[in-house]
């Protein structure tokens, strides 16, 4: 059944060579009961290792049920030993965090079976533990340990047991039942290997394998005569329909993601850490996108509410976003210039000049710094801002540079609270000015609060406030939706004669807009926001996603034995892989929808709080869940793919 011929392994370390094995040559027929005894680094567990497929002899042939399988790949020899190999460990090598019977159920998932519990139950039954099916290995004595063993390893009735050393770590009693299972096994027929370095163990066995320094030197066989040996050739499985073995990926997600908790509740702070990484960088990308489209959103109410028809004129140049390139070249505005696009009735409605400046503001023991704005009496139709409360002012009081202001809604709450304020006076820069009205209210955007605003007649403003003898740009309304762009032309061609500038001149040093062009800078503007602050976002999912590549790697070290077990029973290098990645995806997932939630509920705050406006958009909660499962891919790839390339006897021996 199991025959290697002229089979050699050396391992070198450093200078030196280990002739683990020197040209074996073994034949192990159905039904057999073999010790193989020997000094310590005699060969032994190599022997058993190669027999049971986990590690490839340097030289030699390997014929399982006379079909070579030394040539096989590492997959095909993961199902042979989930199929044919049971193995029994001196250290038990039993998953800690699993019952007994998930234990014993375990090469199950890289086999596939129908019924697994009832299955894994009948195996419990067979070593006699029944009554410790649901208890987890740190509650069962050593003995009862290496019964679970036992039974996982018959679990897919095999045709051959291999048990290393499997009663080195038990007490006498337990020594006498584990031997007494494999006895009971193999009055059944089963074939079982035993490696051991006692002789009273091998006394037990029908055939006695003595090795040494890598070599047998002897092999005699005991008491009564192999039963079934001659039998082998009668009862040989059809080893090449295993290859292609399907196993149902359901069974094996469902176990890969039990041991991703597992491994995530075993570790509570650590994982907690990892998740909060990423948790924070998708609440972060959430909430800044909310930010970001609320911005957009306001712009574009304000912008409507302005109407279509509106012009903006703005010294500086039109082609260097505003900035002025060279000193002198822009142009400052004069009342003529007003009154000269004022003539422009073919196509112009109204003209609103404006200056602009900071103020302090007092109203009795209340001081706040804010915005102060100088208009024209068109402002009021240019701007859509007819007063919610008290009047507009009028063109006498522009003329006679008169002391009154219209306030802004916040204004009103930060120094009237609930008093009306409309006849009040207040102090602007030190000057007393007479409340006459209350401007309606614009809403607030991220990075300014419109309401925030004193309104006061131009010739105040600029003679009384804030010293400017220059208008700093103009508000013109075209007539009609029709005449926006021969306004914008005339408005270009009047100010260009005004000032007896070039078409060349003109474009360095002012720029008449309209409220398309607006609206793109505004949001080419928010957008360049919009991105730094989701660049800003990303940078944190990536450090998020770097925590939990540490806490994956140190995750797959510490599991280094499990690993090796999980190969040892079949697991091929996907199943280990995937097993991985699943854990990371997991764990990122969680941060991701806690994430999400923090994210949304952040925005919230900062409506609530800042008054910013803010729009959470079900496409940035998608793209944050994909992005969180492709943090968790992409940053647990690295440590699976280690995790997967593990040597099993390497994984198996490490501490
Ligand atoms: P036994 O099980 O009989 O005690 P082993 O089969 O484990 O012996 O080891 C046989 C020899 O091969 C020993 O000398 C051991 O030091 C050496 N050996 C085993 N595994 C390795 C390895 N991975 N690297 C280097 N030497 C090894
Ligand atoms: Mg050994």
């Amino acid at each position: 059944m199991i025959e290697l011929r002229h089979v050699s392994k050396t391992y070198r370390m450093g200078d030196t060579e280990v002739h683990a094995l020197r040209d074996i040559s073994l034949t192990i027929g159905q039904g057999e009961f073999v010790a193989i005894i020997g000094p310590s680094g005699s060969g032994k567990s190599t022997l058993m290792h190669t027999i049971g497929l986990l590690d490839r002899p340097d030289k030699g042939a390997y014929l399982m049920n006379g079909r070579e399988v030394h040539d096989l790949s590492d997959n095909a020899w993961a199902v042979l030993r989930n199929r044919h190999i049971g193995f029994v460990f001196q250290q038990f090598h039993l998953l800690p965090r699993m019952t007994a019977l998930a234990n014993v159920a375990l090469p199950l998932i890289y086999g596939g079976h129908a019924d697994q519990k009832g299955l894994a139950h009948q195996r419990l039954a067979d070593v006699g533990l029944t009554d410790r099916a649901h208890h987890n290995p740190n509650e069962l004595s050593g003995g009862q340990q290496q019964r679970v063993a036992v039974a996982r390893s018959l679990i897919n009735d095999p045709m051959i047991i291999l048990a290393d050393e499997p009663t080195g770590n038990l007490d006498s009693k337990s020594k006498a039942d584990i031997m007494g299972l494999f006895k009971a096994l193999n009055q059944k027929g089963k074939t079982v290997v035993i490696v051991t370095h006692e002789p009273e163990i091998a006394a037990q066995a029908k055939r006695v394998i003595t090795m040494r320094d890598g070599d047998i030197v002897s092999d005699k066989r005991q008491g009564a005569s192999v039963a079934g040996a001659d039998s082998g050739a009668a009862d040989i499985t059809p080893l090449a329909g295993d290859m292609d073995v399907i196993v149902p990926g359901g069974i094996k997600f469902f176990d890969y993601a039990r041991q991703a908790i597992f491994a995530m509740v075993s570790h509570k702070m650590r994982a907690f850490l990892s998740i909060l990484g990423i948790m924070i960088g998708v609440a972060a990308v959430i909430a800044m996108i909310a930010l970001g489209r609320g911005a957009q959103q306001s712009i574009e109410q304000q912008l409507t509410s302005l109407g279509s028809n509106l012009l903006m004129v703005r010294p500086g140049s039109s082609q260097s976003g505003g900035v002025s390139l060279g000193a002198g070249a822009v142009t400052r505005f004069t009342f003529q210039d007003v009154a000269a696009i004022a003539k422009l009735t073919n196509t112009v409605g109204n003209v609103s000049p404006s200056v602009t400046g900071r103020a302090q503001l007092v109203y009795s023991s209340k001081n706040w710094n804010t915005q102060v704005e100088g208009a024209g009496t068109s402002y009021e139709e240019v701007r859509v801002a007819t007063p919610i409360a008290g009047r507009f002012f009028t063109d006498e009081e522009v003329a006679s540079r008169s002391k009154v202001a219209l306030i802004g809604t916040t204004i009103v709450t930060q120094l009237f609270g609930e008093d009306d304020p409309v006849g009040k006076t207040i102090k602007i820069n030190l000057v007393n000015f007479k409340v006459i009205g209350v401007l309606p209210s614009r809403g607030a955007s991220p990075f300014r609060d419109q309401d925030d605003i004193v309104l006061v007649p131009i010739t105040t403003a600029m003679y009384r406030l804030l010293g400017k003898q220059y208008i700093d740009s103009l508000y013109v309304e075209a007539k009609g939706p029709d005449t926006v762009d021969s306004a914008q032309q005339e408005v270009q061609d009047v100010l260009a004669k005004e000032h007896h500038l070039t078409a060349k001149e003109a474009q360095d040093s002012f720029q008449v807009r309209n409220m398309s062009d607006i609206k793109q800078a505004m949001e080419s503007s928010t957008q360049t926001m919009g991105m730094l602050l989701g660049a800003i976002a990303a940078i944190s999912l990536l450090v998020g996603g770097i925590g939990i590549m540490n806490i994956m790697l140190v995750s797959v070290t510490e599991r280094t034995r499990e690993i090796g077990l999980r190969k040892a029973l079949g697991a091929n290098n996907k199943d280990i892989m995937v097993q991985f990645l699943i854990e990371s995806v997991l764990m990122s997932l969680i941060g991701g929808v806690a994430g999400i939630m923090v994210g949304v509920g952040a925005s919230f705050v900062i409506t609530f709080a800042a008054g910013w406006a803010v729009k959470i958009s079900i496409i940035s909660i998608l793209v944050a869940t994909v992005f969180s499962v492709l943090v968790g891919l992409v940053f647990g790839l690295w440590p699976a793919h280690q995790a997967s390339q593990l040597n099993p006897i390497e994984a198996l021996r490490y501490e």
